[in-house]
């Protein structure tokens, strides 16, 4: 039997810091706080609203950028049973921090490691008829039945076999009693309440989960949780959410913020009307202008689509207590922020700025830079001071 390294997880302290990572916060250009207090609280929310349905967790990509680790641990001791991660990587992670949980590999298995998925008693997310094929292979070779999903397709066209081949397989599948644990699909766009491609794939799901009746079956992703009832099925999977999203958009963000990103201001300078801030000279000061000028960049995930010229606004920063726009294109470790409307003195060399927190959201952030709330949170930098808090 072999075995998998445990990776140091957080300690047991429900209160304070339980866990700190990246370089010390003196050294650091800022400061990356995750508050595991509003995880735990956002996942027992969801819960909530899906009852009875399970609620389990996406922890794909490092945790949407905030660490396997901690979140999965957090999780776990909140009563969460089942994981989702995107490949074999990232589930020796999750195994290591929830021992005792079910660990869903979306990416699915691939020729080869199979034995991978028995030494993390991980389940692949089949996604073709060639893939359940090799995995049936592998499973008759080896004498092993630690269970996969079955991703049918219903108008993603991503992964997933398609409604016919699912189908087609439902008797072989029952009669063989063949592993299969759960029967999943994916929404296209939960996230739009009143899209119509919602209902269809509804409809579409129920109709497969009929052919598998016995076998659990998951469709919602967070938003999916907000579309009501019919797309709970027996097991949700939220993941943006979890990590403070709003998961319905056209509405205020049910879910509590669980990022704080504050970033060193390294000098303030002035600036004469006329002249331009940063690469490209793309702005310019319409007047005498104060310039703050922070310790992170396009190389710490503040986006490049974020950065402002004269023809565009950009995103922006919460100085001394004031939303401040950025100026100019953003460099690989400096933005450039117009703290003209701030009273003299009010930011110095040395204060820290919000990036994200103190009411400007991971959304609000996604919308400055063109993108989505997701993007903002995997692109998170690493060279950031972290700190995992929960109070
Ligand atoms: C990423 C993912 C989820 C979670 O989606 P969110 O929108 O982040 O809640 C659920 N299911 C699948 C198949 C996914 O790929």
């Amino acid at each position: 039997m072999a075995t998998i390294d445990l990776i140091e997880t957080a300690p047991p302290v429900d209160t304070g810091i339980v866990e700190k990572d990246g370089p010390p916060a003196a050294q650091a250009g800022g400061t990356l706080t995750i508050d595991l207090g509003a995880l735990a609280a956002n996942w027992q929310a969801l819960r909530r609203r899906a009852t009875p349905s399970e609620c389990a967790a996406v922890v794909k990509a490092n945790a949407y950028g905030l660490g396997i680790e901690p979140v999965a641990h957090t999780l776990a001791k909140e009563g969460c049973k089942t994981f989702f991660v995107a490949d074999l990587s990232e589930a020796r992670r999750a195994r290591a921090a929830a021992p005792e949980a079910a660990i869903f590999v979306l990416s699915g298995v691939m020729p080869g490691s199979g034995p991978e998925f028995s030494v993390l008693r991980a389940k692949p997310v089949i996604g073709s008829t060639v893939e359940l094929a090799e995995w049936d292979a592998y499973c008759a070779a080896s004498g092993w039945r630690g269970g996969a999903a079955l991703h049918v397709d219903t108008g993603m066209n991503r992964l997933g076999v398609s409604i016919n081949e699912a189908a087609a397989l439902a008797p072989r599948i029952r009669a063989e009693n063949h592993g299969i644990h759960l029967l999943m699909s994916h929404f296209a766009c939960a996230e739009e309440a009143g899209n119509a491609l919602n209902e269809k794939q509804i409809k579409l799901f129920r109709e497969v989960r009929l052919l598998y009746r016995g076998i659990p079956s998951s469709l919602a992703n967070s938003s999916g949780i907000f579309l009501g009832d019919a797309a709970h099925c027996d097991v949700v999977r939220p993941g943006v959410a979890l990590y403070g999203v709003n998961p319905t958009p056209d509405k205020p963000n049910p879910m509590r913020p669980v990022v704080d990103l504050k970033v060193r201001v390294l000098q303030v300078r002035g600036v004469t009307r006329g002249e331009t801030v940063g690469y490209g000279g793309a702005w310019t000061a319409r007047r005498a202008t104060r310039i703050a000028v922070i310790a992170a960049g396009y190389a710490d995930g503040i986006f490049r689509s974020a950065g402002s010229s004269d023809e565009m606004p950009g995103g922006v920063a919460i100085v001394a207590d004031k939303r401040c726009p950025f100026a100019g294109r953003i460099s690989m470790d400096l933005t450039a922020i117009d703290v003209s409307e701030l009273p003299d003195g009010a930011v110095r060399r040395g204060d820290m700025v919000t990036l994200i927190g103190d009411g400007l959201t991971l959304d609000d952030v996604g919308r400055g830079a063109s993108t989505i709330g997701y993007e903002v949170l995997t692109s998170l930098g690493r060279r950031y001071h972290r700190v995992y808090r929960r109070d």
